[in-house]
């Protein structure tokens, strides 16, 4: 069994080609702009989108943890023991649960039905979360069987584990996508909550490997989007063989309705995306050092 949070299908963001992407639940970093929050604690939990509510009450009628008062939905989540009774009885969709246990079969038997548009896009699945490396029994099972059915397989990862986790399931990997998201140890620390020593080293160990890589930095106002800090990064990678490109993705503000469902502080609630030409500049001062720099 695994912990998922969504199968999304029809992607075109997560790797080559037409995908589905399956999100793992749990990650071991806690990066501040972090769009997918949902994803970041391992169990259940309850999302609450305050204006799709329409005050019916029947979400208080199963669980002490909300009432109505004047007519409005009042939720106490320090009462909630995020089993989701709530969300089955909430019809406007204003309350759901996030986190749900599959099995490889029932993965299997959603993404196969796109099977051909992945054959005709040279597309496949990949794997992404949260940190799918914190799960590697599922990881590996789901990987293998995915390959049985002659699948295009692919991860997205923090790569923030010990190699020999990311190791065991190279054989049914037929890429890897990972983060770098800060050069200097202390600064990528106090933003994600994790240095970045054991990260640069799995990449290099990566590299070793064989493997075809991609790196990809989430270019974050006020954090990395600097000349000199991308090109550090694109100095180190560009000379490490497998590089298939290195991604620099600008910042997306589409996580904060899910910080506000989650009652979770969005420390970049009030930050937008860099302009097109600043991307392009940071760009370019990365293509000095690796030539395969480019804008998603
Ligand atoms: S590593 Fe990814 S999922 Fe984990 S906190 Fe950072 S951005 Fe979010
Ligand atoms: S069941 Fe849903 S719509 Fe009805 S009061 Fe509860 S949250 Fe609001």
């Amino acid at each position: 069994m695994g912990v998922l949070t969504a199968i999304q299908r029809f992607s075109l963001h997560d790797g080559p080609g037409i995908r589905s992407t399956v999100f793992f639940k749990g990650c071991n970093m806690r990066c501040a702009w972090c769009h997918n929050p949902e994803t970041l604690r391992v169990e259940p939990e309850v999302l609450y989108y305050r204006s799709k509510c329409v005050g019916c009450g029947a979400c208080a009628q199963v669980c002490p943890s909300h009432r109505v008062e004047e007519g409005k939905m009042v939720y106490d989540r320090a009462l909630c023991g995020d089993h989701g009774a709530c969300a089955q009885v909430c019809f406007s969709g204003a309350l759901e649960i996030c986190g749900k246990e599959s099995t490889v079969q029932d993965v299997l038997h959603e993404v196969m039905q796109d099977a051909d548009y992945y054959a005709q896009s040279g597309g496949g699945v990949t794997l992404s979360g949260g940190e799918v490396l914190l799960q590697p029994q599922f990881a590996a099972q789901l990987l293998s069987a995915l390959h049985q059915q002659g699948i295009h397989t692919a991860i997205e990862s923090n790569l923030n584990v010990d190699f020999s986790v990311l190791e065991a399931l190279l054989p049914d990997l037929d890429l890897v996508m990972c983060d770098l998201k800060l050069w200097d140890e202390d600064a990528h620390r106090k933003w994600t909550g994790a240095g970045n020593a054991r990260i640069l080293e799995n990449i290099a160990r990566l590299s070793s490997s064989g493997k075809p890589f991609i790196v990809r930095t989430p270019v974050i106002p006020g954090v990395n989007d600097k000349e000199e800090e991308i090109s550090a990064i694109a100095g180190f990678i560009g000379r490490l063989p497998g590089l298939v490109y290195y991604e620099l993705l600008n910042f997306n503000p589409l996580g904060g309705s899910k910080y506000q469902a989650l009652d979770v502080e969005n420390v970049f609630a009030d930050a937008r995306p860099l302009p097109e030409e600043r991307m392009q500049a940071l760009a370019a001062a990365g293509q000095a050092v690796c030539p395969s720099v480019r804008v998603g």
